[in-house]
């Protein structure tokens, strides 16, 4: 039981209406009690209701619900390893050079931009774990404790896969290709995410066992990939879905390459291929979805299947461009994501959204394009749905969780913005992280004035900075010797393969 607080702004965004309009609040109070908004009201007559609660916020403030980041998997970032930007196939042999961090400070790096930039709730795809069951579950509970630490809540899964590790090939035909003293270098490494299907499943048992009734803390099911999976992988992560109800998050169609993929393996698309196994539905959401087709999009629509767009990690990785417009229109609910780093590499979600607002506006007149309030309804009540949180987040109607942000609206609109424009367009095109002046998580602020409550960033920082500083080792060396002889390999074994923009 907290005491109750009433904060107040000259607008606050609760939601969205059944068409998708903003529902805005004017010279508005929430009152916040035991994590959850309790009331809302106008300012004044709040005060009067509620005299005894504690009071925060004021004139020239705006609230908006904390920011969903449906997407995400690494703090440091591989760039900042020293892997290039690379198509994404590629890339996979480039970020082979990428060191281990400690799964707490890696998280918490990450953790600290997406708060400062109005990020509350994170869907972390856990993607990079060695060992056996016992060190998984250790990496994972580091990474679900340094957000709760933080005050984040997380809808945590770890990526399930059992198959075809580097290229969309048999982990064979990659060590085929390299030259004979490597491959006993990249066989070690390779055998080190050797995971069975019945251990990923412990994972997810044990993860969910340990983190239940958790308010903060959920545990999802991650089928990495298509490719990623063989189909009794596909069969058991169907499986898990159906006795527990924990939903789903699978990458899919991510690039050309993925969708020939599809078209090799077997019959129909990459979409329809997992139709089979059961996997559409309204518990599944797609990461990315460039290269759906406009029959994977009705099917995905009919059986009420999420989307996640990563605008930036399709522009950086050269995936292509979603046709986001096409999205929206088919009425099937997006989520955003900056997946392992944005624009600016870095975790920026006021950036993110900017940055999906402009890139999807093709030439003429008459050619769709987002709004703003699509694209700010992508990040809070869609993001919402593509986690296990669902209705409790993404929007501040009372009964729904203490999940919000305020911001300094007078230094958004400094020195002048027009007051006519509207609050998503305004927000959208002006907000920058530096007017994000509060930040609550289930009714607890977590950042304040450029603190967090409860972690010390600048000294965390510097723990990460200085086990990066490490020497490199050997094996570091062999790695790097890798990735930097794979990458011309495994470019020449895609050129056999389509990989075509033309007939999407
Ligand atoms: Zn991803």
């Amino acid at each position: 039981m907290t005491a109750p607080l009433l904060i107040s702004a000259d607008t606050i965004l609760t939601g969205f209406d059944p068409d998708g309009a903003p529902v805005l609040l004017e010279d508005a109070a929430l009152l916040i009690r035991d994590g959850h908004i309790a009331d809302a009201g106008t300012a004044a007559a709040m005060r009067r209701k509620h005299p005894d609660a504690a009071q925060t916020g004021g004139k020239g403030q705006a609230i908006i619900p904390g920011l969903i980041n449906a997407h995400h998997h690494v703090g440091v970032t591989p760039f900042q390893m020293g892997a290039q930007d690379q198509p994404l196939e590629l890339w996979f042999a480039e970020r082979l050079r990428m060191r281990d961090v400690p799964p707490d400070l890696d998280t918490l790096y990450s953790g600290f931009e997406m708060v400062a930039s109005g990020v509350t709730t994170v869907q972390h795809l856990h993607s990079r774990a060695p060992g056996d069951v016992t060190a998984v579950l250790e990496r994972a509970n580091q990474i679900i404790g340094a957000y709760d630490r933080l005050g984040m809540r997380v809808s945590y899964s770890f990526a399930m896969r059992d198959q075809n590790r580097v290229l969309y090939d048999d982990d064979q035909v990659f060590l085929d290709l390299l030259p004979a003293a490597m491959r006993p270098i990249a066989a070690r490494y390779l055998a080190g995410f050797g995971l069975s299907l019945n251990d990923q499943a412990q994972v997810f048992h044990e993860l969910s066992r340990q983190h239940r009734d958790k308010d903060r803390v959920a545990i999802q099911i991650a089928p990495a990939n298509l490719h990623w999976l063989s189909d009794a992988g596909l069969e058991m992560a169907a499986r898990l879905h159906d006795a527990t109800g924990a939903p789903l998050h699978m990458h899919l169609l991510e690039t050309p390459y993925q969708r020939d993929y599809a078209a090799r393996r077997g019959q129909g698309s990459a979409v329809e291929q997992i139709d089979r196994f059961g996997l559409l539905g309204p518990d599944l959401t797609i990461g990315h979805g460039v290269w759906l087709n406009r029959d994977d999009l009705a099917l995905c629509r009919d059986k009420g299947v999420c989307l996640c767009h990563n605008c930036s990690s399709n522009l950086r990785l050269k995936s292509g461009t979603a046709d986001l417009n096409a999205f929206l229109a088919s009425g099937v609910p997006v989520a955003l994501g900056i997946d392992e780093a944005g624009i600016n590499d870095d975790r920026d979600m006021l950036q993110e959204m900017r940055l999906a607002l402009t890139l999807h506006r093709p030439a003429g007149h008459d050619a769709p394009a987002p709004t703003a309030a699509q694209i700010l309804r992508m990040a809070t009540r869609h993001g919402a749905a593509t986690t296990p949180f669902r209705d409790r987040i993404g929007g501040l109607a009372v009964g729904q969780a203490a999940d919000l942000v305020v911001l300094d609206w007078d230094r958004v609109t400094y020195p002048w913005q027009d007051p006519r424009t509207s609050f998503p367009d305004v927000l959208l095109r002006r907000a920058k992280s530096q007017a994000i002046m509060q930040v609550f998580v289930a009714g607890r602020r977590i950042f304040a004035d450029g603190s967090f409550a409860t972690v010390d960033r600048n000294a965390e920082l510097d723990r990460l900075h200085q086990w990066q500083r490490r020497p490199r080792t050997r094996t570091d060396d062999e790695i790097t010797e890798l990735a930097d002889t794979a990458i011309d390999l495994v470019r020449a074994y895609y050129r056999g393969w389509g990989g075509s923009v033309a007939g999407a």
